[in-house]
């Protein structure tokens, strides 16, 4: 049995009459970039966030580094990021000559919000950047009150956490501004690349719409320095077609989190789920702690099965951040976790027999 990491082929052959649709519409009305269709994924995201705006621009890259320009980080500034994450979550900084700190993570694979809160108390600290990492929403809302009462901005990247719940939060609650991508690869995924920044800012708002477009404001005045980051028009009706799917999509993926879950034993440990949080699987990691990831991996492979691991080194051992000879002994957890991680094929349009087979493929190792 071959079981690929992604199925966007599959997910295209089930959904192609209206796909094709979307691009015949597009198509035909000849406004590819900044068409209604970018006004009514807008209007969407913020509708699923409950924010008062949503930007789209052309990457979750971009929509952080446009998030941390327009809340006013500066070259110099400190500013709090995860050990554990993709690159993007801490890339941003370092192009806008802001200086990453690095906080380790918890078991439940997200940035320790204790150490987090200990070093904004201590240190010069002007931002927060967390990741709700694999799509889990963590509750922000007392680190929220403790970056206000410190003055610290706070941001959300939600690239992997897109219609994430947890008890009566979602995401953009407690942030200053939070941000989404629609890469190929995410939950919601479009044709190409594509991210978004939420926020109740009007200034936030202003600004980024300044940015994706040049520095030019509503008299088409080129008023800073901007960049060409637009939305088609094209992607973001996909997208917004992929959102109407989603909740399907996001039980279906719950169903199979559930089936690997109760599974999955001896050392080989299943993300936890827990009962107030709709964590939306965009990723499913689970720990191989005998020291065997990558025979896992390797022998899953043999089977056909094939896995990913996110992600294999900490932050600040790549090395665009090598330069801040950060102290590995620091990071117990994250060194211990890109060690042992390693994720498993989850996507909607995974059959039930081949969920079997990674399952019993699996348990050979238990
Ligand atoms: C994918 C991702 C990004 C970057 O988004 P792109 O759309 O690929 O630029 C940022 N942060 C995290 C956590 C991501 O997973």
């Amino acid at each position: 049995m071959k079981i690929p990491f992604m199925r966007l082929d599959r997910q295209y052959a089930l959904h192609k009459d209206e796909i094709l649709s979307i691009c015949d519409t597009v198509f035909s009305h000849g406004r590819v970039l900044q068409g209604k269709e970018v006004d009514s994924l807008e209007n969407k995201l913020s509708e699923i966030h409950r924010s008062k705006h949503s930007i789209t621009v052309n990457s979750g890259t971009d929509a952080l580094y446009f998030a941390l320009l327009s809340l006013g980080v500066l070259p110099s500034d400190k500013v709090i990021v995860p050990s554990l994450s993709f690159i993007a979550s801490a890339s941003p900084i370092e192009r806008i000559g802001a200086v990453p700190v690095f906080v380790d993570s918890t078991f439940e694979y997200h940035s320790d919000i204790d150490q987090i809160i200990k070093i904004i108390r201590t240190e010069d600290i002007k931002c927060v950047v967390f990741v709700h990492l694999y799509g889990e929403l963590v509750d922000l809302s007392y680190l929220y009150e403790e970056c206000k009462k410190n003055d610290v901005i706070l941001i959300e990247d939600g690239a992997q956490a897109l219609g994430a719940v947890n008890g009566d939060y979602i995401l953009g609650d407690n942030s200053d501004a939070a941000t989404l991508s629609f890469d190929p690869m995410k939950i919601a995924g479009a044709y190409g690349s594509g991210g978004a920044v939420i926020t109740n800012s009007d200034h936030v708002k202003q600004e980024i719409i300044r940015l994706r477009y040049h520095g030019r404001d509503e008299n088409r005045i080129y008023v800073n320095l901007g960049y060409n980051s637009q939305m088609s028009s094209l992607q973001a009706a996909i997208i917004e077609f992929k959102i109407k799917k989603m909740s399907e999509w996001t039980n279906k993926r719950i169903g199979i989190a559930r089936k690997y879950k109760s599974h999955i034993s001896s050392d080989i440990i299943a993300p936890e789920e827990n009962n107030n949080i709709t964590h939306v699987y965009h990723k499913y990691a689970i720990r191989c702690t005998n020291n065997n990831r990558d025979e896992i991996k390797n022998k899953l492979s043999d089977l056909g099965i094939q896995t990913m691991i996110h992600y294999r080194k900490p932050l600040y051992s790549e090395p665009i951040f090598e330069s801040y000879n950060v102290d590995k002994s620091q990071f117990p957890v994250t060194e211990k976790l890109t060690n042992e991680l390693l994720s498993l094929p989850i996507y909607p349009e995974l059959l039930d027999s081949e969920v079997d087979f990674v399952v019993e493929s699996l348990s050979r190792f238990s």
